[in-house]
């Protein structure tokens, strides 16, 4: 088989957690996550891949056998929070005993190993930087939780846009970012990767490819739910617009993977990359 580089690693990933459960009403709504996971599933599976999950600790408990499946289908499972707390509405103790249910919860429902994390939100930053610690004290290895730019939401502005070794010996791999105008953006994940015109998202991945990084994504099971009944969605402050591009273009995804995935851009899990940065290293 030929040996391809590390970075040259596309590192699909899908962010494993159900919003519906964050309404004040959430039996209101259908369970979709179960549906949707096993589209992701069935793609995978027709291209020959293997992704991470990154998985929260009650979807691992509601739907034990789903995990089961993602992790005897070779997928990785990685930790995702136990209910989804960004990292700054926790404390350093708090953050410890939540990654501690959300470890146990995937190991239960059958991941075979727990190496990484990633944080509700991108929510690591530079003021929740502790976290790293943590990450290494429950024997993690890599976290993939930041996202280098200004953001409406969350941000680590200065952080470089290549992956880097922080406290506690965590690789931390920073999600791909591209150059629109004024405005940097996730341009492969979840609404940017949407709403972002197509060749502009390819222009990102060719850029990559030149500069030997990897490309770092994150995707939603209702990323792909072009059928789902509208709501608010949770944690946008109410706003309207994000709320439209919640629900934009959603039916187009599998099309722009399958777009991405013929730039030969080879998939891996975050775990396998992380070994290979190592042997490469060595
Ligand atoms: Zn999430």
């Amino acid at each position: 088989m030929l040996h391809t580089p590390a970075e040259s690693t596309f590192l699909f990933s899908i962010d494993l957690e159900d919003i519906r459960l964050r309404l004040d009403n959430p039996s209101r709504y259908e369970e979709r996550v179960p549906l949707n996971t096993h589209r992701f599933l069935d793609w995978l599976r027709r291209i020959g891949q293997k992704c991470t999950f990154f998985v929260t600790g009650d979807m691992a408990e509601l739907y034990p056998s789903l995990i089961g499946e993602i992790a005897s289908q070779g997928h990785e499972v990685a930790c995702h929070t136990y209910d989804h707390i960004p990292l700054d509405k926790q404390t350093p103790s708090q953050f410890k005993r939540d990654l501690e249910k959300n470890i146990s919860a995937l190991l239960k429902a059958g991941a075979v190993k727990v190496e990484g994390f990633r944080a509700p939100i991108f929510s690591l930053t530079s003021q929740t930087q502790w976290a790293y610690q943590v990450l290494a004290d429950l024997g993690l290895v890599y976290s993939s939780s930041v996202l280098p730019a200004r953001n409406p939401f969350y941000g680590w502005e200065d952080f470089g846009f290549k992956p880097r070794r922080m406290p506690g010996g965590i690789l931390e791999i920073p999600v791909t970012m591209g150059h629109f105008g004024p405005l940097v953006l996730p341009a492969v994940g979840g609404v940017y990767f949407r709403a972002l015109p197509f060749p502009s998202i390819k222009r990102i991945v060719r850029r990559c490819q030149r500069e030997g990084i990897p490309l770092v994504s994150y995707f939603h099971p209702y990323d792909i739910d072009a059928e789902q009944e509208r709501y608010m969605t949770p944690g946008i402050n109410e706003s309207r617009f994000y709320n439209f591009l919640m629900y934009f273009n959603r039916s187009k995804v599998f099309e722009r993977l399958d777009g991405i995935m013929r730039m030969g851009f080879p998939m891996g899990t975050y775990s396998e990359y992380v070994e290979k940065l190592k042997s490469e290293m060595a």
